[in-house]
């Protein structure tokens, strides 16, 4: 041993190193055999084998003093055991050294003993790997510093000077500081790489240009469900026309793309379940541009809120991540529940998602699930369609009006989402033209589209007239809206001047079908955002078109209807003309006269259809009138006066019988002889006390008696007629009743002052007075 101090050092440093090294790595990779005792006691062995290594290759340190490195492994086994690993893993080195004896052993075990207790003060449970280098270093001085100390009393006691233990004692607190870090890096690397390793199932199962796990890895991870976690759905994902990107941008600002991707899917999911708010999962990039999501979800509500966030991320983040902000990436995508088959699901799923006009994300759900235990979300499309819908219903209190189609336009883009503007056409003459617009000028309305144009612009004949929606954005949009018309047509001048054709960015056409044809197109655009609709625009558009129809096809009924019945009426009140003496046609021209004076006066359609039905039957009551009164040539005696004034009460109770009229059509029936200044009769009334619908009527019954010719006066000249009207305004006439008239029939002379007037300047035709 006596080889010479200098030359014996750094060949034995270099050995110990290696060992050390060695031991190292042998232990490192223990560290994911996981924490039960069979695996603790392995490595407390490893640990006893690699002190005994380090005691047998020992250097000297001077005459009779050999160091060796056999408390490092020690060290390391207390640190991450715990002390009682690490006596058990210090028990055979230490039998052996005792077995040795000699003066300097109990320096030796109470060296032993401190850098135990030492590691046992400082121990860092678990995670001593991660922690940094410099703290494993600041520790191992503790430990190796202050129980090293032992060496000088160690030397007093085999008789040398102490001061000769000042290199022996720099030696070991250096080496074993070093070799303890060392230790504990080599450590950490290897259960680093064995916690990377556990969650890709290896190198092999990492795509290189992304950096996420591959096929491989998405094979095994896709069927068994994780421990702890609720439910497990797939999301497969591939990117929107990715080969065009490719094509104009180049090959490696794609690949760009998906490592941008890639970011941001990740960034979606805290792959290590880390106390992060978010879904659990992870993403797989399964080759060329698709992708894979297994992640957690309580429900299928909260999977599809996912998917969907995740979806419209996509391209504000990508763009974020490569600083090309007018670059628009989109995915498209299929939903399902992890499961047996579940990609083969997911990807018939994103292959409809791209037949649909991508940028969405399907799952096999269909409508919003049902959401029994969430209250009810009073922004949802859905409530907002319905409410909607409920204002436009309720708005158009009058079953018997046209629906007001602007009204059902406004209401479809309040609830479709992305609508801003549209268009509504409806079919005329095997036609279809359009009725309103909204964000457009009016001079589109009124633009006709034939059939066939119609089903190209839809561009499914068949989906067209199943009453299917479309959606069409882009380049391709505004191709099929200008391939529809001949480019020179005046149709197409309009479509681009008024129909702003070059600005469309989207458009979602809804073919309307009452009574299985098809009745009416609902067009609803975007002039912003190519991407303006989404999956649910489109179920909101095809809902909306089913209750537009609805109302539509209700309105239509409830109009035919209401015309057979006026036919029928009508048809009775003619018949009554047989029996009077009264003019062919009476009946037929007041209707006609009352309808539009009540539209000059701004009646609404049931109105208007009260005042028909009242004009049709105005004279009912005459059939309960005998033939000597109601045919007698002369003038009428006082009493016969009498009984031909009750026609009106008599008319009306007679038409009581009738089912389904209205009280307001026996009112026109009763009174329609009253009079403004009270002097009518039956009742007297005068006034507004008179139903208006019964003052409109007999300035109309009155004009038409006038104006034709009796078996007892002749014919008055139209003119005649309304001056007599005008003279009787505010007497036998509601005055704005009469100037609605007159400012109705065209050019009026100044109305004769009533002094100029006989009272009763002409021969009132029995009915009259
Ligand atoms: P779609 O919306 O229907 O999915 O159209 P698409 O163009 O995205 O789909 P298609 O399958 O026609 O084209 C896929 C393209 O993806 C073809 C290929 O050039 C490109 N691609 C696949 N893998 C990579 C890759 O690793 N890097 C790049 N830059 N491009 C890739
Ligand atoms: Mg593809
Ligand atoms: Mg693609």
């Amino acid at each position: 041993m006596d080889t010479g101090f200098a030359q014996t050092l750094p060949g034995a440093a270099y050995l110990n190193f290696c060992i050390l090294t060695t031991a190292a790595l042998l232990i490192g990779l223990t560290v994911p055999l996981g924490t039960r005792w069979p695996a603790k006691a392995l490595r407390a062995a490893l640990y006893a084998l690699t002190s005994g290594a380090l005691f047998l290759f020992t250097f000297p340190a001077g005459p009779n003093l050999f160091v060796d490195l056999r408390l490092v492994p020690l060290a390391v086994a207390a640190y991450r055991l715990g002390p009682g690993w690490a006596l058990l893993a210090a028990l055979p080195v230490t039998l052996y050294r005792i077995s040795l004896g000699g003066p300097a052993l109990p320096g030796t075990l109470m060296h032993l003993a401190l850098v135990l207790l030492m590691v046992t003060l400082l121990r860092h449970h678990d995670t001593a790997p991660r922690l940094p280098l410099r703290e494993n270093l600041r520790r191992a001085l503790l430990i190796f510093g202050l129980p090293a100390l032992t060496i000088f009393p160690t030397f007093m006691n085999v008789g040398r000077d102490p001061l000769d233990a000042a290199w022996p004692y720099l030696m070991v607190v250096t080496l074993s500081a070093a070799g303890f870090s060392l230790w504990l890096a080599v450590a950490r690397l290897m259960s680093g790489a064995f916690e990377r390793s556990a969650q890709t199932g290896g190198a092999g199962t990492l795509d290189l240009l992304t950096g996420l796990p591959n096929r491989v890895a998405f094979e095994r991870d896709h069927l068994p469900r994780r421990p702890g976690w609720a439910d497990q759905y797939l999301l497969l994902l591939d990117l929107d026309r990715f080969k065009d990107l490719n094509d104009q941008r180049g090959h490696e600002s794609g690949d760009g793309v998906l490592q941008a991707l890639a970011r941001v899917l990740s960034a979606h999911l805290p792959c290590d379940g880390s106390g992060n708010a978010g879904v659990q999962g992870r993403a797989y990039r399964l080759g060329g541009e698709e992708f894979a999501l297994l992640f957690e979800a309580p429900d299928r509500l909260s999977a599809q809120h996912f998917a969907d966030r995740l979806r419209r991320s996509v391209p504000v983040q990508t763009a974020d991540l490569l600083g090309l902000p007018d670059l628009k990436v989109t995915v498209s995508g299929g939903l399902v529940e992890d499961g047996p088959g579940a990609l083969n699901t997911a990807d018939r799923l994103m292959f409809t998602a791209k037949t649909l006009g991508r940028n969405r994300v399907l799952d096999p759900w269909q409508a919003p699930p049902a959401t029994s235990r969430a209250p009810l979300n009073q922004t949802s499309p859905a409530v907002s369609t319905l409410r909607a819908l409920l204002q436009f219903i309720a708005g158009n209190d009058d079953p018997g009006a046209e629906p007001d189609l602007q009204d059902l336009l406004n209401a479809a883009i309040a609830c479709v989402p992305g609508a801003e503007a549209g268009t509504i056409t409806l079919r005329a003459a095997g036609e279809s033209v359009v009725q309103v617009q909204s964000g457009y000028d009016d001079s589109l309305i009124g633009t006709r589209h034939s059939v066939l144009q119609m089903q190209q612009w839809h561009g499914n004949p068949d989906g067209w007239r199943a009453g299917r929606a479309r959606l069409l954005r882009g380049q391709a949009l505004r191709d099929r809206s200008r391939d529809t018309h001949d480019p020179n047509s005046d149709t197409q001048r309009t479509l681009e001047t008024a129909g702003k054709q070059g600005q469309l960015q989207a458009n979602l056409l809804i073919p309307v079908k009452v009574q299985g044809d098809i009745y009416a197109e609902l067009n609803l655009d975007s002039l912003s955002d190519e991407h303006a609709f989404d999956h649910e625009s489109l179920l909101i558009a095809e809902e909306f078109g089913l209750w537009a129809a609805a109302i539509l096809s209700a309105s239509s009924r409830v109009k035919q209807a209401l015309s057979s019945q006026d036919a029928a009426l009508l048809t009775l009140g003619i018949a009554l003309e047989a029996r009077d003496m009264e003019t062919q046609g009476h009946t037929r021209r007041v209707v006609e006269l009352s309808a539009r004076l009540g539209e000059a006066l701004g009646l609404n359609a049931s109105a208007l259809h009260t005042l028909r039905q009242g004009a049709a039957l105005h004279d009912l009551g005459k059939l309960l009138i005998p033939d000597s009164i109601l045919l007698k040539p002369g003038a009428l005696t006082p009493d016969e006066w009498t009984t031909m004034k009750t026609h009106a009460a008599l008319g009306a109770d007679l038409a009581a019988q009738l089912s389904d009229l209205t009280p307001a059509v026996l009112d026109v029936i009763r009174s329609h002889h009253e009079r403004w200044d009270g002097r009518g009769y039956p009742h007297g009334l005068a006034g507004e006390d008179i139903p208006l619908l019964a003052r409109i009527f007999s300035v109309c019954d009155v004009f038409d008696a006038l104006t034709s010719e009796r078996p007892y006066k002749a014919a008055w000249s139209v003119q005649d007629a309304l001056n007599e009207i005008q003279a009787q305004s505010g007497r036998q006439f509601d005055p704005q009743v009469v100037a609605a008239f007159t400012a109705q029939h065209a050019a009026c002379p100044a109305p004769p002052t009533p002094a100029e007037l006989p009272e009763s300047g002409y021969a009132h035709p029995p009915h009259l007075n």
